[in-house]
């Protein structure tokens, strides 16, 4: 039987899932925490989960799934393919096709081992990076399939589906842990935590929605 207030966050040590993490501590009796391993171009994304999970007393599940790779080999798994935006309507090369498919059934089995109701992940529609996996309409399939595959009733929460970057620093700040997801969190592709190595398209993404908030401060609207 499935505990009405626990939950499984789907955490990658970044800005966005730490986010998830917090508002999940605050809104759940027992959270625990899910990274998944699929050898990412820096091995120090599943070290600062792992730190992050210790700080914040959380129980952390590591998977692996370096099978992801062996399937989609792909910027963020291969030294040898750039990272690159995806302009012109193209997918970025980071795009593993089918992740967030994979990563929210697998959290879902792990939700049904330990009796808990609620999966949260941080996938947003706003900054839209071409991944179709990270569409509202998308989860809400899932959830229902999730459902029927495993005779159940979780409940997939996205509180970031409708925020931008600006406002996903609101609401961490909101959540009273603005520092600690600026310093604690990695994002850069180039392994840099927290404000990170500035250059890549990562680090451009979350610097303008952490200037855009800086700016304008709670006046971003959410
Ligand atoms: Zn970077």
């Amino acid at each position: 039987m499935e505990n009405n207030n626990k939950a499984v966050v789907v955490f990658s040590g970044g800005q966005d899932s730490t986010t998830c993490l917090f508002w999940a501590l605050k809104k759940y009796d027992e959270v625990q925490v899910v990274t998944f391993d699929y050898n990412q171009r820096h091995n120090e994304e599943i070290e600062v989960a792992k730190e992050i999970a210790e700080d914040l007393k959380v129980k952390h599940h590591v998977l692996d799934m370096s099978l992801l790779n062996q399937l989609a080999p792909n910027a963020l798994t291969r030294d040898d393919i750039e990272v690159t935006d995806g302009e012109d309507g193209g997918l970025p090369s980071t795009f593993v096709p089918g992740r967030n498919l994979l990563f929210l059934s697998f959290a879902s089995i792990l939700a049904k081992q330990i009796g808990a109701k609620h999966v949260v992940t941080g996938v947003c529609e706003t900054d839209f990076s071409g991944y179709p996996d990270c569409r509202d309409v998308f989860i809400k399939s899932l959830n229902v399939t999730l459902n029927l595959s495993m005779d159940d009733e979780f409940v997939v929460h996205t509180p970031l589906m409708w925020l931008d970057k600006a406002q996903t620093w609101a609401l961490a700040d909101e959540l009273d842990a603005f520092e600690y997801v600026r310093e604690k969190t990695l994002t850069c592709y180039h392994g840099v935590r927290g404000d990170g190595c500035g250059e890549c398209p990562a680090c451009e993404l979350r610097q303008k929605g952490l200037e855009i908030y800086l700016e304008q401060g709670t006046e971003v609207n959410r």
